[in-house]
C-alpha cells in the first residue's frame, strides 16, 4: 500500500512539479554549468523553516525528493508533501523526542498555510495537500471495490484513531493477507459472542434465502435486531438496527423445509433458550418450501417455537 500511495501521490503532484523544477532548472543551472541541469536541484532558500526542520527532513541527492528522519519507516517525500508529512499525525507521534521543535515548526508551517495554502476561508486547518491527501484516500477505496459505506465507516473509524493517537500501530505490522485471515479467525469468534449475547437480550427476526452458486445450492440466514448504541458524536445512546449474518450453509441436493428447519434450529435455536424465545418473525420469498402452509418452513416454525 505503502508503495502505491508514494506512486500515485507523484502522478497526482506531477503537473505543478514540472513546472516548478524547471523555473527552478534556469536559476540552478548558471552556478553549476559543468553539471547536468535536469538532475540538480536545490530547494527553495526559504524551504527550510527551522534548524529543527533541516536536521530532520533531509534532502536526497540533489533530487526535489526528501526523506523524514524521524518516521521510523524514513518515508521518501515529494517537496511539496513535505509540510502536509510534518503536520500529519503519523510523523507528530515520531516527533516524542523533540516536541517543542516540532510544534514550533508546525506552527511555522501553519502561519505560511494562512497566506499560502489554505483555499476555504471557512476552515483555516483544511489546506489543499488536506483536500489532495482526502482525495486520494476516497479514490483508493473505490478502486478497491469498498461501498460508500464502508469508506465513510472505514474514514470515521481511522479519525477516532488519530484524533485518539492510536496509530503507531500502522509503523509495526504489515498487514499481510496470511496474518490478517489469522487473526480474522479470532476476531470471528468475539463477534460471535457479542452477537449471541445481542440476540440473548432483544427481540429479532430472520431472514433465509437460498442461492445456487456455481451448482451448489447455499442457504444464508440472517438476523435483524435493534440495539442501544453509543452516539460517538455526542455520547447519546441511540437505537440502531443490526442486520448480521448468523450462519451459511451449503445445502444438499433437497433444500426442503425440515432441512431449513434445522439449519435454523442447529445455528440459532441451540444457542440458547432464551435466543429460541426471542425469535419473532422471519422474511423470506415466497418459495412454497418457505412459505407453505402445509409443512413450510414457517408452518415448522410455528410447530417448535
Ligand atoms: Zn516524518
Amino acid at each position: 500500500m505503502n508503495s502505491k500511495r508514494t506512486d500515485r501521490k507523484s502522478s497526482l503532484a506531477q503537473p505543478k512539479e514540472t513546472k516548478s523544477a524547471n523555473s527552478r532548472k534556469k536559476k540552478v543551472s548558471p552556478t553549476n554549468p559543468k553539471e547536468n541541469s535536469s538532475k540538480t536541484y536545490l530547494p527553495p532558500k526559504n524551504f527550510y523553516l527551522t534548524q529543527y526542520m533541516r536536521k530532520i527532513i533531509v534532502q536526497i541527492g540533489q533530487t526535489d525528493t526528501f526523506q523524514c528522519h524521524v518516521c521510523p519507516s524514513k518515508p521518501i517525500l515529494q517537496r511539496r508533501s513535505v509540510y502536509g508529512h510534518i503536520k500529519s499525525s503519523i510523523h507528530e507521534i515520531s516527533s516524542t523526542k523533540d516536541t517543542n521543535a516540532h510544534e514550533e515548526l508546525v506552527t511555522k508551517i501553519n502561519e505560511l498555510g494562512d497566506h499560502n495554502t489554505t483555499k476555504y476561508k471557512g476552515n483555516k486547518e483544511e489546506t489543499v495537500e488536506d483536500k489532495r491527501n482526502y482525495l486520494e484516500f476516497l479514490a483508493f477505496a473505490m478502486k478497491e471495490n469498498f461501498s460508500f459505506c464502508q469508506i465513510s465507516a472505514l474514514g470515521k473509524f481511522l479519525k477516532k484513531l488519530i484524533q485518539n493517537k492510536k496509530t503507531s500501530f500502522f509503523n509495526l505490522f504489515n498487514f499481510d493477507e496470511e496474518e490478517i485471515s489469522k487473526i480474522a479467525t479470532n476476531v470471528g469468534d468475539v463477534l460471535i459472542e457479542e452477537l449471541i449475547n445481542d440476540l440473548n437480550s432483544s427481540k429479532y427476526s430472520v431472514s433465509i434465502d437460498n442461492v445456487t452458486v456455481t451448482g451448489k445450492s447455499i442457504c444464508a440466514l440472517k438476523v435483524k435486531y435493534l440495539k442501544e448504541v453509543e452516539d460517538e458524536n455526542n455520547k447519546m445512546s441511540k437505537t440502531q438496527i443490526c442486520n448480521r449474518i448468523i450462519g451459511i450453509e451449503y445445502l444438499n441436493e433437497t433444500s426442503d423445509a425440515p432441512t431449513l428447519c434445522n439449519i435454523m434450529e442447529e445455528k440459532l435455536f441451540s444457542l440458547s433458550d432464551r435466543i429460541k424465545e426471542n425469535f419473532i418473525g422471519i422474511t423470506h420469498d415466497d418459495a412454497s418450501v418457505l412459505s407453505g402452509s402445509n409443512g413450510g418452513l414457517v408452518a415448522l416454525l410455528k410447530g417448535i417455537s
